[in-house]
């Protein structure tokens, strides 16, 4: 049988990172993406600033669409202060399986929800299933043209409060101009981009960090 890319990389997590060690889970991934394979998860580069950001709100509640093999999950994870919860929405249960693993050969598995499904579908349940009320700090990393329905339904849902902060990626590559334009534009947020490189490469890219000002 055939392995996947995330199969293949939760392999070099579980040859060459120290269960319990997030950041050489996050090594490990680095190392695999760079010598191996390119896959898309944020990368060394663009997860330097996503440290940063989590470090400066030190959020009690965070949400974060798209998964994949949990390595920005990981990264968030690790720098969450005691009793936070970091909700991360996946709708491929193969990626899924995979994340949960690396998960918790990280050890962050105590701080981390892993829903399975789409997001749309999620955010209106996230109070009634979760108790949330709502969200310190919202990464938004999953398909492109997702990012400003989303947003505006987090809006409705009343997930958002004054200083709520949304960071997102790959506003330049691939790139999410509609989403851009809106937060870049409305009266509702504050807007910052962090240029950087898409993972693993020298291609432009960044993170938009948008505060929502209620
Ligand atoms: N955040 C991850 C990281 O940096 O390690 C990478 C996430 S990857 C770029 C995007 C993921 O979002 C894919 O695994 C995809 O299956 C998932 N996805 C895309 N649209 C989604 C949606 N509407 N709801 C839930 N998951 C979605
Ligand atoms: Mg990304």
């Amino acid at each position: 049988t055939q392995s996947t890319r995330p199969q293949r990389l939760l392999g070099a997590v579980q040859k060459n990172a120290t269960r319990g060690d997030p950041r050489s889970v996050v090594q490990a991934i680095d190392q695999f993406c760079r010598q191996k394979e390119w896959a898309m998860n944020v990368g060394d580069e663009k997860g330097c600033i996503l440290d940063s950001v989590v470090s400066e709100v030190n959020p009690a509640t965070v949400l974060e669409l798209g998964t994949y093999c949990g390595y920005s999950t990981v990264r968030i994870a690790s720098r969450l202060p005691p009793h936070a919860k970091l909700i991360t929405l996946e709708f491929n249960p193969d990626f899924a399986v995979v994340a949960r693993q690396v998960i918790a050969w990280a050890g962050v598995e105590d701080k981390v929800h892993l829903v399975e499904g789409a997001s749309g579908d999620w955010i209106p349940k996230m109070t009634e299933q979760f108790g949330v009320k709502t969200f310190d700090l919202v990464f938004l990393d999953h398909w492109k043209d997702r990012y400003l329905p989303d947003t505006k339904l987090m809006e409705e849902c009343g997930l958002l409060r004054k200083g709520s902060i949304l960071l997102a990626d790959n506003v330049i590559c691939p790139g999410t101009p509609d989403y851009l334009e809106y937060v870049r534009s409305s009266a509702r947020y504050e807007s910052q981009y962090f240029k950087s490189h898409l993972e693993y490469t020298k291609v432009e890219d960044g993170l938009e960090k948008s505060v929502f000002l209620g």
